[in-house]
């Protein structure tokens, strides 16, 4: 539906998705300390948004637990296209400290495909909001590129190499093995 709002003088603030996905809060922390106005992150236009389908940008913390995993895939699918994915700290790229666990699922990009890595335990405040600026730029190229879509009549926006569907909840496997698209 908001696709179709998508327009030459659309100029739309990016609004934020924040998905916990079983972290030990310490990004989390971060990413409140960006929005509050020490860093400020609203002079770039950044807001939270209460729901998946108003967002832009999602943001994922976390290493994606058993329980997690399918929960963050059916919110990310909720954002309309085109959205940017951005994951903050070291967990969910690689799993970081609890990587071996049973429960462990990371890294997200075995899913779908993470536009923006934040590394570190915990990142800085400057770097996250160096990567949600990254995503702005990278959110800006594919309007445009949907926009051109439009033009040329594809509907439903183009089909970048680099996107991939969001897979069901119910077709990733219990072992967290990559999702076959
Ligand atoms: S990257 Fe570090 S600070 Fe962030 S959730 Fe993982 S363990 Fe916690």
């Amino acid at each position: 539906m908001f696709k179709n709002l998508i327009t030459e003088s659309t100029a739309k603030s990016p609004w934020l998705f924040h998905i916990n996905s079983g972290s030990c809060n310490g990004c989390d922390i971060e990413l409140v300390a960006v929005l509050t106005p020490r860093y400020d992150a609203e002079r770039f236009g950044f807001k939270l948004a209460g729901s998946p389908r108003h967002a832009d940008i999602v943001v994922v913390s976390g290493p994606l637990t058993q329980q997690s995993l399918p929960r963050t895939l059916r919110a990310i699918s909720q954002v309309p296209e085109p959205r940017c994915i951005v994951t903050i700290g070291s967990c969910p790229q690689s799993g970081n400290v609890f990587k071996g666990s049973y429960s462990v699922m990371a890294p997200l990009s075995k899913y779908v495909h993470v536009d923006v890595a934040v590394a570190g335990c915990t990142p800085k405040p400057e770097a996250i909001m160096d990567g949600l600026v990254q995503a702005t730029e990278i959110l800006k190229e594919k309007r445009k590129a949907w926009l051109e879509a439009k033009k040329n009549g594809l509907k439903d926006g183009p089909k970048a190499e680099t996107e991939q569907e969001v897979p069901a909840a119910e077709d990733v496997p219990a072992s967290g093995e990559e999702v076959q698209q």
